[in-house]
């Protein structure tokens, strides 16, 4: 049995690329960008007005000019018509270019506005130099240089810089296919009818909903019966999908097949069992075509758990994204250690200086799934009890 810092490993040294695709910015949101990219121009790509003010040279203030006719007026997106002369000054708007014959701008609230000129106190503040006002061309960017140099999330932010950029499609990585199978006599879909002894398909809901999550949909799903035949049968036909993902079927019960079924179908396996709960049956192996298997135990937070922990990840290393460390936060409450594993469990990562409150979770089986936690805790496997204020290491959910 490996711990989960080796399965981790084992998982991490399969990543590969899915390759990359060419999107429309609109669709581009979530992914993950697999392009360096460069500014096209200077940012500011002009002399840019900070405030709504009056656009003048600073030489005419040094030699004692304190009226200025207003020449023109220079609203963003625009140019004036003509030059200034000595004494004169544009009246200009926030974003607009400051033309070249001005160095400064001074704000409307400090200006005396009179009709078609201005006048300015006779002490000049200390601040009124060249430039005052006046963001710079090129002074955030130069034309070429690197702003995205890794793959990473377009995030809202990036959404607007690739926009600024002017890119109408930009380049993403592939999002695997993924095959989705669900296993279990007792499991029914929310719309069946559902027998005393049986019990709702969860986790074929969970999954797609974390796989959406990632901006990844499943190609393509089946719920399987306990029987080696026809388990059999329907595996075969997800052989060769980038990421197949199946729960329930992995412990040690006598309908529980998946392991030896995924081996007799030449999947080779990379481990089974991780010394961690909940999650400690997992499987996962590698399909003859080079695919991902990751058979999850079916008890709904284990399966919540090993995604989070290895198939996002690890969908998250095969786009190129740098590995997210744990954090390391103080539990608001003492928590007793329940058996030799590591052990994770959901928590509320709030306040401030922020504490882990814990989620109420009634074991691996509770439909609740730790709901309003927005991470995972780990409760090492060498530690004893924890008190309040342990630090523990903190996997937030991404
Ligand atoms: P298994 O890993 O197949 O032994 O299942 C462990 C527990 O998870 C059992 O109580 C199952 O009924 C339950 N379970 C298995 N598959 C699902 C599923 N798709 N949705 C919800 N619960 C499940
Ligand atoms: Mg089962």
């Amino acid at each position: 049995m490996v711990n989960f810092q080796e399965a981790s490993e084992i998982v991490f040294a399969q990543a590969r690329s899915w390759g990359t695709e060419e999107v429309l910015l609109d669709g581009a949101f979530g992914r993950v960008l697999a392009e360096t990219v460069l500014a096209d121009r200077d940012y500011p790509p002009f002399p840019r007005a900070t405030m709504d003010g009056y656009a003048l040279r600073y030489a005419d203030l040094e030699r004692g000019v304190r009226r200025f006719r207003v020449a023109d007026i220079v609203f963003a997106g625009s140019r004036p018509a003509g030059q200034l002369s000595g004494g004169e000054c544009y009246k200009i708007m926030t974003g607009a270019a400051v033309p070249g014959d001005a160095d400064m701008v001074v704000r409307r609230e400090d200006v005396g506005e009179g009709e078609a000129e201005i006048e300015v106190g006779g002490l000049l503040p200390d601040s009124w130099r060249p430039f005052l006002n006046i963001a710079r061309q090129g002074e955030d960017l130069r034309a070429g240089d690197l702003v995205i140099d890794k793959p990473c999330r377009v995030s809202p932010a990036v959404m607007g810089l690739l926009a600024t950029l002017g890119r109408s499609t930009v380049k993403v990585a592939r999002a695997p296919r993924v095959g989705l199978v669900t296993t279990g006599n007792e499991v029914v879909e929310p719309g069946g009818v559902v027998s005393l002894v049986q019990i709702r398909n969860s986790n074929r809901w969970m999954l797609m909903a974390a796989l959406r999550e990632q901006r990844v949909e499943v190609s393509m799903s089946a719920h399987a019966v306990d029987d080696p035949e026809q388990l059999t049968r329907d595996l075969q036909r997800f052989l060769d999908m980038d990421i197949l993902i199946i729960t329930g079927g992995v412990s040690a019960g006598d309908a529980d097949h998946v392991p030896a079924v995924l081996e007799q179908l030449g999947v080779r396996r990379l481990f089974h069992k991780i010394a961690m709960r909940p999650g400690k049956p997992t499987w996962c192996g590698v399909s003859p075509r080079g695919g991902m298997v990751f058979a999850l135990p079916g008890n709904p937070f284990s399966c919540f758990v090993s995604f989070a922990l290895l198939i996002a990840p690890f969908i998250h290393a095969c786009w190129g994204l740098e590995r997210t460390l744990p954090m390391a936060l103080p539990l608001g409450a003492a928590r007793p250690k329940r058996t030799p594993l590591d052990e994770f469990f959901p928590v509320r990562v709030e306040g401030s200086p922020a504490m882990l409150t814990q989620m109420p979770l009634n074991g691996s089986g509770d439909i609740r799934m730790g709901m309003q936690a927005n991470a995972l805790a780990l409760h090492p496997a060498t530690a004893g009890d924890l008190e309040r204020g342990a630090l523990v290491a903190v996997y937030s959910f991404v």
